[in-house]
């Protein structure tokens, strides 16, 4: 919608700038103008002013600035005109009639039939719960399940009548045809083309945008019944999608800058919170949750407290849910519930300050995660233990910090009495063998990493890096073990260290079918030998051909030994030469020697 110039002129003149800003900001007087901290970057003084004479703010430290537009569009993420209806809402001003606007989409035309009759709707509804007959036994419903006269009012909650076409009458009685109603999604064609109403006999919850605008309705049913399901919603329309809306966040968002937001699961979840006084409350809508809503949640906090059913909270949609809030910067932390009860249950018996305690006691959302996948696993088996830490791994990899992440390390190494070196090689190979969760900043770390071993690796002899390759090959390729076993004894192995590891896989290899490197770390048990093991399964080298790559490296090690033995052969046949007492036959058995030898050494297989 396009705006005339006087009425974009009228809503800012009525809304004043610090009043705004104040709820979105706790601003100070200083002289004639308000400071307080800027919304739009972290800072500990003050440096965003509010000038009222002026009606503009600016921040001094990240040089944003403007008029309460500017702050609207910025603070909300809305477009100008969306800016100037947000404002005009709030005073009070009433919108332009479309006809007024030259300017008008079709597409806007129906939206705003749309919102006018959702609107009709939810008036009609609140009507129905509070004024008929037929509403008493839900308004009492309602009562029953605790909620104030107050609340049921500040929610709009309402009552659809059980009857077919009550809410598609009484629509039709304000003017609106039957395709806009359908459109709205308050009224269902039938087979025979006659239309009813999609809501009959529910408790109507209306959904709002962040202006506060009914974009939908959830309609809960009053008795549990087989043939009918408990909750109801709003279908997807030109102006309602499920995921891209949160029940709840227009009252929500205004303390959330301060508080952070409760996520919860259901409607009555979040008003039974709000009528507590958690008035950051808001409701995802039985969706796992989507990234748009964790981008508007993102606009108005970064903290998020999930505040989930107990018998919910664990299930792998959750957590997937909990990781879309984490990617996107947010700080989750996790409130736990006894078991079987919801957060409205909880209030209700506990009352508001334990629920004040449970989010202070929020777990972070790792070690929430540490503590739910651990369900099932016996750690006292080393085999659980494993398992366990395959599946905490990938978690563990999407921490950007790395102090972070470290700490975390230490901490489960401490639970599981397993050594960090070892934890930590373990969860290294997981990254290496699954991209999943790998986050960018971890790859260019890994990237980096490897540029500076592969600069060491330039000084360290062939036959040196291909015993560490073979090492490596070990741990990681199931395949080449039989290859490399058959063609590669420990004795071929030219360094102590080397061959003290891979006697270790090797034994390990011949007992069972799978072996972690943590596993290995605690057999080696020398500290040279967990270094030296630690430093070869940290490189990272990724092998596009393995079976070429074994080869190459048993070719690489015997062609070295080989070398040797020539040399030795060499000095030897010319010491033989030099000396006075000349032994044709010695030089000859060594001539014999060194040509037999030659050959082998030509005839080793290169993996090409
Ligand atoms: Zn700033």
């Amino acid at each position: 919608m396009t705006f005339q110039e006087e009425f974009v002129e009228e809503v800012r003149n009525s809304c004043d700038i610090v009043e705004i800003i104040s709820e979105y900001v706790d601003l100070k007087k200083t002289g004639k103008n308000f400071v307080g901290k800027c919304p739009f970057h972290n800072e500990k003084t003050p440096s965003f002013t509010v000038a009222p004479e002026k009606q503009m703010f600016y921040c001094f430290g990240c040089k944003t600035g403007g008029n309460v537009y500017t702050f609207i569009m910025k603070k909300e993420n809305l477009s100008f005109p969306e800016a100037i209806e947000f404002l005009a809402n709030k005073a009070g001003i009433v919108l332009p009639q479309p006809d007024d606007s030259a300017a008008i989409s079709q597409k806007g035309r129906i939206k705003n039939i749309i919102l006018e009759i959702l609107k009709d709707a939810a008036n009609y509804f609140y009507y129905n719960l509070i004024k008929t007959e037929s509403g008493r036994h839900a308004f009492e419903y309602l009562i029953k399940r605790g909620l104030s006269k107050e609340i049921i009012r500040k929610f709009g909650l309402g009552y659809s009548l059980p009857e077919w076409d009550s809410t598609k009458k009484f629509l039709e009685s304000k003017g609106y045809d039957e395709k806009s109603i359908e459109s709205a999604g308050i009224i269902i064609k039938g087979k025979y083309n006659n239309y009813y109403d999609r809501f009959r006999g529910r408790i109507m919850f209306p959904i709002t945008d962040v202006m506060g605008r009914v974009i939908g309705f959830g309609g809960r049913a009053i008795a549990d019944s087989d043939s009918q399901p408990k909750y109801l919603n709003t279908p997807d329309t030109v102006v309602y999608n499920k995921r891209k809306n949160l029940y709840g966040l227009s009252i929500a968002k205004r303390e959330s800058s301060k508080k952070g937001i409760i996520i919860v699961e259901g409607y009555m979840d979040v008003i039974a919170l709000h009528q507590a006084g958690f008035t950051n409350t808001v409701a995802s809508l039985g969706t796992s949750l989507t990234i748009e809503q964790a981008k508007l949640i993102k606009r108005y906090t970064d903290e998020v407290y999930l505040a989930y059913d107990s018998d919910e909270a664990g299930k792998a949609a959750s957590i997937r849910g909990m990781d879309i809030l984490n990617d996107i910067g947010l700080i989750v932390k996790v409130i736990m519930f006894p078991e079987g009860l919801d957060p409205d249950d909880y209030i209700r018996q506990k009352g508001r300050e334990e629920f004040h305690n449970k989010i202070n006691e929020a777990l972070p959302l790792m070690d929430y995660k540490l503590m739910t996948l651990k369900e099932g696993y016996d750690m006292s088996s080393p085999l659980d233990k494993r398992a366990y830490i395959s599946k905490i791994a990938p978690h563990l990899l999407k921490i950007k910090s790395f102090v972070e992440r470290d700490a975390y390390i230490r901490k489960i190494s401490e639970t599981l009495g397993i050594r960090e070196e070892a934890l930590r090689i373990d969860i290294n190979r997981y990254s290496k063998k699954n991209q999943y969760g790998n986050t960018i900043e971890h790859k260019k770390v890994l990237k980096t990493h490897n540029n500076k071993n592969n600069a060491k690796f330039k000084i360290m002899p062939a036959h040196i890096k291909a015993e560490w390759d073979l090492i490596n090959l070990l741990i990681n390729e199931d395949q080449v073990y039989e290859l490399i076993k058959n063609n590669f004894s420990l004795s071929d192995f030219i360094d102590d260290i080397n061959r003290e590891i891979a006697k270790i896989i090797y034994s390990l290899k011949n007992s069972q079918t799978e072996i972690s490197p943590a596993e290995i770390v605690d057999k080696l048990g020398r500290e040279e030998y967990v270094k030296r093991f630690s430093h070869i399964v940290a490189r990272d080298v990724i092998y596009e051909d393995a079976e070429k790559t074994v080869l190459d490296c048993i070719a690489k090690i015997k062609g070295y030994k080989l070398q040797q033995e020539l040399d030795n052969i060499q000095q030897l046949i010319k010491k033989t030469e030099a000396s006075t007492k000349s032994n044709e036959h010695e030089l000859n058995k060594l001539l014999v020697k060194y040509q037999e030898i030659l050959e082998r050494k030509k005839s080793l297989k290169f993996g090409c």
